[in-house]
């Protein structure tokens, strides 16, 4: 038996230490996140500045490039959230991670539920999200429930049609394209036929109303706003 998971979300964990790799993604899989993983920098740099990630969990000390080299390359191509992960809970290392462009530090050894807390409060604050309640007209959208309403009822969705409602509702007013729908909602492992977004538009609009969303043909989708 599968559970069903929420694959939301699109996480890269950089860590070096395969046993701590394995958990955190595991783990973060559990809690509903698609999630890639990279054991040394340079994998880890050519992920994260390859794909629109939601977060990334960077650990700083690294075969091949270290944290920092590879937070420095990162921030000149992209803003992904990062969350340092390290051992060395000083001062001066938290403050180098910080002025590196990082958005969070967790010092080792750390319990997952705070990571995950962490890793939600990052996401939401760096969407511009300060509630965790999305209201889209008369569609209410409770990210830290994961749960839909629509004029006070609840409308039932299955995971991948609550992320598919969350990503365009984090994005509304704008274009979402067909491919950060795909790097959103499947990671490396899922199938990707090119068809499973749209019979997920078509359920939810089902659900929610066929103007929910908006399709920009030949480019993606958008929640109106
Ligand atoms: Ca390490």
């Amino acid at each position: 038996m599968v559970a069903a998971m929420e694959l939301d979300m699109r996480l890269l964990v950089v860590e070096d230490e395969r046993d701590l790799l394995e958990a955190l993604a595991q783990s973060l899989r559990e809690a509903g996140y698609a999630v890639d993983e990279a054991s040394d920098g340079r994998t880890g740099l050519y992920k994260a500045a390859g794909t629109e990630y939601d977060a990334i969990v960077l650990d700083l000390m690294l075969p091949g490039m270290n944290g920092w080299e590879l937070l420095r390359e990162l921030r000149k191509s992209r803003k992904t959230p990062v969350l340092i992960l390290t051992a060395r809970d000083t001062l001066p290392d938290r403050v180098k991670g910080l002025d590196a462009g990082a958005d969070d530090y967790l010092a080792k050894p750390f319990e997952l539920p705070e990571l995950q807390a962490r890793l939600r409060a990052l996401i939401r604050r760096t969407t511009g999200q300060a509630t965790p309640i999305l209201e889209i007209g008369e569609v209410a959208i409770d990210t830290a429930q994961r749960t839909v309403h629509k004029g006070g009822e609840s409308v039932p969705l299955t995971p991948r049609e609550y992320a598919l409602v969350e990503l365009l509702a984090l994005h509304r007013g704008k274009l979402v394209t067909r491919t950060m729908i795909y790097d959103h909602l499947f990671d490396d492992s899922g199938d990707t036929l090119s068809n499973l977004v749209d019979v997920h538009v078509a359920n939810v609009r089902r659900k929610l109303g066929k103007d929910f969303i908006t399709t920009r043909r030949g480019e993606g989708y958008q929640i109106d706003g």
